[in-house]
This record gives structure tokens, C-alpha cells and sequence, in this order.
């Protein structure tokens, strides 16, 4: 898509710090610069979220992250969160399929919180809801 923020860092016409790329995937510091090291893995491929993505995309950036995990583990770094928003109601903002990485450390003071909801739902209730087969 020709508007899409992520294509264009794919094609270079915005600049990124790039952290990894391979043939289909690349890796690069969210813009933000909240978490230390806070990473996006993309595929190249633009499709717009989770819900788009074929099997294969979605395993290629699952893996890639998956080996920038195993790395930044390398580096020192003591766990990760690997998160990733799935339409707007969720938080989405870019409209290209992203896994955020957030390097963590103990005591590092981030914390990824959701609000606890006001009510509890029975577990129960909720697991009919939800069930299913393949
Ligand atoms: P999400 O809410 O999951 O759609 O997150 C999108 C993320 O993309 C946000 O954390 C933004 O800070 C990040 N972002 C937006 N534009 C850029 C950019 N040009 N380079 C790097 N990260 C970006
Ligand atoms: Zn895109």
C-alpha cells in the first residue's frame, strides 16, 4: 500500500535503525523510544493485520522474532514481551502487521498492564463462549 508507513521504511523511502532483515522480514527500533530497545518486526510484505496474514507470513515473523529474542537474550537482556496489536479496538495504529519486542531486565521498571475488568466474567460462561474445535 502506497500511504503505509511500514512499506515505505521496506522500501527505504523512510529511514529505520534496522536491528534485522532477512528475505521476507525486517526488524527495526520503534520510533518511540520508550523501552530501551523496543523493537517492531515486520514482513515486507504489506498485509494489514494478524487477522490478514497468511500461515506463512506469520510463522516467517514469528521466527524471525523468535532468533531477535534469542539475541537480545545474548546481549545480556534478562526476558522479553512480545505483543501485538490486532485492529484499532486493540490499540492498533499502523495498519501494516507488526510484533512489537520490548527487551526487558529486572527492576527495569516498564510494566505492560491491562486494566482489570469491573466485573468479573465466569471462567465458566466464558469458556462455552470461546470454545472451539478445528
Ligand atoms: P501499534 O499501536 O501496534 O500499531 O504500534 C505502532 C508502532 O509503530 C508505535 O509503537 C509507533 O511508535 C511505531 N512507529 C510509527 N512510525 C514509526 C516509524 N517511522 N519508525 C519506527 N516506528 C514507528
Ligand atoms: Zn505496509
Amino acid at each position: 500500500m502506497n500511504d503505509c508507513i511500514f512499506c515505505k521504511i521496506v522500501k527505504g523511502e523512510i529511514p529505520c535503525y534496522k536491528i534485522y532483515e532477512n528475505k521476507d522480514v525486517l526488524a527495526f527500533l520503534d520510533i518511540e523510544n520508550d523501552v530501551p530497545g523496543h523493537t517492531l518486526v515486520i514482513p515486507k510484505k504489506h498485509l494489514s493485520d494478524l487477522d490478514a496474514c497468511d500461515d506463512d507470513v506469520f510463522a516467517k515473523v514469528l521466527l524471525a522474532s523468535k532468533k531477535i529474542v534469542k539475541h537480545f537474550l545474548s546481549l545480556g537482556y534478562e526476558g522479553v514481551n512480545l505483543v501485538s496489536n490486532c485492529k484499532e479496538s486493540s490499540g492498533q495504529i499502523v495498519k501494516h502487521f507488526h510484533v512489537h519486542i520490548f527487551p526487558r531486565k529486572t527492576n527495569d521498571g516498564a510494566k505492560l498492564t491491562m486494566q482489570p475488568a469491573k466485573q468479573k466474567t465466569s471462567l465458566e460462561l466464558m469458556a462455552e463462549k470461546l470454545r472451539f474445535e478445528d
